[in-house]
């Protein structure tokens, strides 16, 4: 009998993986013993040398479900073989810091809960080791059952047992609940009534029918529901809860119901019935929904259930259902029942609540399949808070917090090479969620016991969480490390990958609006980014921004500025006298427009991709007057390229390294006025962008010879473009990097100012 010791890392902790080893020692006849230390799990066993590669074989083919082995490291052990195979206290000082993501509800409990034999019957609570809320009712570390909500419910004694015995799917299960000793679910009316002696299951399906709005509590948080196809209850819906213009997301029973609305392909499969069950956006296509849900976009956003009350919910309706965040127009999803009753009383018709409190608000996570890949939009519930392995070099850093952006913000805590991404927390100009924000940053410091060594944000000035990084730094007495917006993009796509971010790449970032190393504002941006160090290449022709901010508001202030620069107003009104634009535009303060953009007041320049979307939708009527939210016009630009087959594209110029869209606006003013159709224009629009991308950077490849393109910022959301670009970059032989599993929106900020942070130090 000889003995060896492994040392198992990864995700282990939390998620069943000793009891996994327990059965498994046993069933080959090992004799040892497991614990959890600080880096991950460490297994002794005596045994025969084939028992033992047995062991390490069988380890990784039967890991539990939410467990991610990343290396298993053997060495021979001296010492005397203890009677048989035991689960001991764990070791060690920082232990189990770690907090697992909430999961969807696992195959063996939906069966529980769908079979009328079984004591769970019907139960919208059930949950087990692989499946479950996590993240979303922790209170505090280690992660057991007196540090979740769960510490209300003390378990029955069916529960109990489940929960000691190892060779139980429920041991250790935190969450472990029953109908005896669980959380219970009500149905009230808006002013607080409980609707007394009914199910409140098949109460609130019947009134979902009957075509009322439903206020339902999930996992980490509360949506607002109504049947998808009635357009009166989603019209209704969206009237009340208030100038809301952002496509619904959608909760189907399963993938055949997904099927019936849209193009399912095997990758959207995956992540729909995956353990995060994200929203997953899809092009849409068969039975119409009603009009209400996605209004003028070509794509729906399906999600599946992921818990057992969503599941006996779905499962009793013959349609999806809206399952739309609860909250009105901006603020935070609503996860409180009190909350839920001040805020939603006036817009659900009736509240499907629980007793289960939600402890992280975590909004439904948001994936779109694209060039290939299935790629986050939006990393909430389901993913936070699970770390990110970067490359091995940045592991010997200080801890490093990053603090983010200003729109979609999260902040990262980057320690010993694993980074741990915040929940998407959303707008920090909405009060509530700038709240939400300081008091998240504050329970994950404490959830991992993490105290910043330094602090990373970003250059702008006037960003919320740069100022609060600012005063953090100060209080602790660390340095303060400022990091260029876009700079931050790319390497959040390098980080990613696993790539060291000191080998140089070439970054293309594509993006609303960034402060700029020059303090003129960037988005269109050609980068060769080395580590904490970068060179602006080439860049799209900087246009003015009549009225700053104004001018994300009102698209059109960016059409004007676009042609005045490009041709001239007077140029293009003699020219298109007749036009529709050039007539709308004449009613407009167009003198004040071109003091502003001329005298340089209150017009900061700005190279922004995002902003030229917005000039070219405002100039085909797509939202001219005004934004409903930054994005909408190049989501509609899309939507409407998306119905046009490939064209050529729009020329453009390129002169003192920068993109000049002159030639594109004379042959798209041309178009328009030929009467071209708005969607073949979108698409030529769409493809000559792409076009002048590939060229900039096949060229800056062959100048520079990086070791890869990698892309970022939030216009590469658009499907279209991001396609057209690494398909012509990958054509030309180039490797090109895109953000997979870290939003290349501002919601992957905060993970490139932290890498940023790292390389400052591994520089030297
Ligand atoms: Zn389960
Ligand atoms: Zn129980
Ligand atoms: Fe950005």
């Amino acid at each position: 009998m000889n003995g060896e010791r492994l040392r198992i890392r990864g995700l282990v902790q939390g998620v069943g993986f000793r009891p996994t080893v327990w059965r498994l020692a046993r069933a080959l006849g090992l004799s040892g013993r497991v614990w959890n230390d600080a880096a991950g799990v460490v297994v002794e066993l005596w045994g025969t040398r084939a028992a033992r590669d047995a062991f390490v074989r069988e380890l990784s083919r039967q890991a539990p479900p939410l467990a991610r082995v990343d290396a298993v490291e053997r060495c021979p052990l001296a010492g005397v073989s203890p009677e048989g195979f035991h689960i001991v206290p764990s070791r060690g000082g920082k232990v189990a810091t770690g907090v697992p993501a909430d999961a969807a509800t696992c195959p063996d409990c939906l069966r529980e809960v769908m079979d009328p034999a079984d004591r769970r019957y019907r139960y919208p609570f059930t949950n087990c080791t692989h499946c479950g809320p996590r993240l979303s009712i922790v209170r505090a570390i280690p992660y057991d059952r007196a540090n979740t909500s769960m510490d209300a419910f003390p378990m029955c004694p069916s529960c109990l047992a489940e929960y000691e015995d190892p060779a139980d799917r429920r041991f250790h299960a935190q969450p472990n609940a029953c109908p005896e000793c669980g959380p219970r679910l009500w149905l009230e009316a808006p002013a607080g009534q409980v609707v007394d002696g009914v199910d409140p299951l098949e109460e609130a399906v019947a009134r979902l029918l009957a075509g009322r709005i439903l206020a339902v509590k999930g996992v980490g948080g509360i949506h607002l529901a109504c049947r998808a196809d009635d357009e009166n209850a989603v019209a209704e819906l969206r009237r009340r809860k208030g100038r809301d213009h952002k496509p619904f997301a959608l909760m189907a029973r399963d993938l055949e119901q997904v099927a019936r609305y849209t193009v399912l392909d095997e990758r959207a499969v995956q992540a729909l019935s995956g353990r995060a069950a994200p929203i997953v956006v899809l092009p849409a296509s068969g039975e119409p929904l009603a009009p209400s849900v996605a209004p003028g976009q070509t794509t729906l956003g399906f999600m599946l259930p992921y818990s057992p009350l969503h599941h006996l919910l779905m499962a009793a309706l013959p349609v999806p259902l809206v399952m739309t965040s609860g909250n009105r127009s901006e603020q935070p999803q609503c996860v409180d029942n009190e909350e839920a009753r001040r805020r939603l009383g006036g817009v659900a018709d009736a509240l499907l609540l629980h007793d289960r409190e939600i402890l992280t608000r975590l909004d439904d996570s948001v994936a779109r399949p694209m060039a290939g890949r299935v790629r986050l939009l939006r990393r909430a519930r389901g993913y936070a808070p699970e770390p990110l392995t970067l490359h091995p070099d940045l592991a010997g850093g200080p801890p490093t917090l990053a603090m983010g952006g200003a729109l979609k913000s999260t902040f990262c805590l980057l320690e010993d090479g694993e980074a741990v991404l915040s929940q998407h927390l959303g707008d920090l100009e909405e009060a509530e969620t700038w709240q939400e924000y300081q008091r998240m940053l504050d329970r994950y410091r404490r959830l991992y016991r993490f105290t910043p060594r330094r602090v990373a944000v970003d250059l702008h000035p006037d960003y919320l969480s740069t100022q609060l990084g600012r005063r953090l730094a100060e209080s602790l007495s660390v340095p303060l490390i400022e990091v260029q917006h876009h700079h931050a993009h790319i390497l959040a796509c390098v980080a990613e990958h696993g790539r060291d971010p000191r080998e140089p790449v070439l970054g293309v970032a594509l993006d609303g609006l960034g402060m700029g190393g020059d303090g003129t504002l960037w988005g269109g941006e050609f980068l060769l980014v080395e580590g904490a160090r970068f060179l602006r290449l080439v860049a799209f022709d900087p246009v003015p921004m009549p009225g700053g901010v104004q001018a994300v508001r009102e698209p059109w202030r960016n059409t004007f500025a676009h042609l005045e620069r490009a041709l001239g107003w007077e140029k293009v009104r003699r020219d298109h006298p007749d036009l529709e634009l050039v007539r709308w535009m004449e009613e407009q303060p167009l003198g004040l427009m071109r003091a502003m953009v001329h005298q340089g007041v209150n017009a900061p320049p700005a190279s922004s991709a995002g902003r030229l979307f917005d000039a070219v939708a405002a100039a085909l009527g797509l939202w001219r007057a005004r934004a409903p939210y930054e994005g909408a016009g190049a989501m509609a630009l899309e939507s409407l390229a998306a119905s046009a087959t490939s064209t050529q594209g729009y020329p453009v110029a390129f002169a003192d390294d920068r993109i000049h869209w002159k030639p594109m606006w004379r042959a798209l003013l041309a178009d328009l006025a030929d009467g071209v159709s708005p969607s073949r224009i979108a698409a030529r629009f769409h493809r000559g962008l792409a076009d002048a991308v590939v060229e900039t950077a096949s060229e800056l490849h062959a100048i520079h010879r990086p070791a890869a393109v990698a892309l970022g910022g939030g216009v590469f959301q658009n499907k279209l473009l991001l396609e057209a670009v690494t398909e012509g970059l990958g054509s030309r032989g180039i490797q090109v990097l895109v953000p997979e599993r870290v939003p290349m929106n501002d919601g992957g900020l905060a993970l490139g100012q932290a890498v940023a942070a790292a390389c400052a130090d591994a520089r030297d």
